[in-house]
């Protein structure tokens, strides 16, 4: 199974793309697995996967 890591800057008015360049931490919980992109504008963008 390959798993998409894509996903969109959640700061308003960026809206780049966020793929394995800007992720810089992933986190395994048990809820899922976090991962922290940090974009180009300074943002940091939180996503959970199951
Ligand atoms: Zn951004």
């Amino acid at each position: 199974m390959r798993e998409l890591l894509r996903c969109t800057c959640e700061a308003a008015g960026c809206d780049r793309d966020l793929g394995e360049d800007q992720l810089m931490l992933t986190m395994e919980t048990d809820g899922g697995v976090r991962r922290a992109y940090e974009c180009d504008c300074g943002a940091v963008t939180v996503t959970v996967s199951r």
